[in-house]
């Protein structure tokens, strides 16, 4: 079975991956299943640029095919903030609870058209050809005016979909890999990726 390695430490992005090109016939593993170790500094401007970052030092290592990604949440109102910092916005070991409060607060008494957001998230390949595709995707929706849920990780509790009618972190994960950018983006790879295996093949 062909392998690619996802260059994340998150266990939770392996688990969603595989479960999206699961019938695509390769098995997703991480970097450390994989026996590699690379650390890159996400200085990149872009979503795509951070992702590329994280996916070439991996490259470097192996022959497999490498994936990465990168995202954020933009706040329209706050001119696309925290965007690219989000993991580091207010310090990196601060808890969401504490990120989350302050957002709300800064965007107190600004009414719901002017509260939109979204997530973005970018993935990028590095074939073992050297060739890099990126892909993007987002998730729409509202800064809401407290947390709700108990879902999701991160910025989910103050992030309200207004189709949904709930927070990303009032969905179960099947209902939030269906409509997030990360969902959304790793089904465009997907893609990507069938298109490369046919150039292949
Ligand atoms: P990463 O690039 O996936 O590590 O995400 C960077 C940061 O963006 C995370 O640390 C979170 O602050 C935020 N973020 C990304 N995706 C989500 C999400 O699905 N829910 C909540 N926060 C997210």
């Amino acid at each position: 079975m062909k392998r690619i390695i996802f260059a994340t430490k998150n266990a939770g992005k392996i688990k969603e991956i595989n479960a999206i090109l699961s019938d695509m016939g390769v098995s997703v593993i991480s970097m450390k299943e994989a026996g590699i170790c690379a650390d890159a500094e996400e200085n990149g401007c872009t979503y795509e640029e951070n992702a590329l970052i994280k996916a070439r030092a991996a490259a470097a290592l192996t022959q497999d095919i490498v994936l990465a990604d990168d995202s954020g949440l933009e706040i329209d109102y706050l001119n696309g903030e925290p965007g690219i910092y989000s993991a580091r916005y207010l310090g990196e070991d601060t808890p969401y609870s504490v990120k989350n409060a302050e957002l709300v607060r800064r965007l107190e008494g600004v009414p719901d058209e002017q509260r939109t957001a979204r997530f973005v998230c970018a993935i990028a390949a590095v074939m073992p050809d050297g060739k890099e595709i990126t892909v993007r995707a987002a998730i729409e929706g509202r800064i809401g005016y407290e947390e709700k849920g108990s879902g999701g990780f991160g910025y989910d509790p103050i992030f309200y979909v207004p189709k949904l009618h709930k927070t990303t972190a009032e969905l179960t994960e099947a209902e939030k890999n269906e409509v997030s950018h990360r969902g959304k983006a790793l089904r465009l790879m997907k893609e990507e990726l069938k298109k490369y295996e046919c150039i292949d093949c």
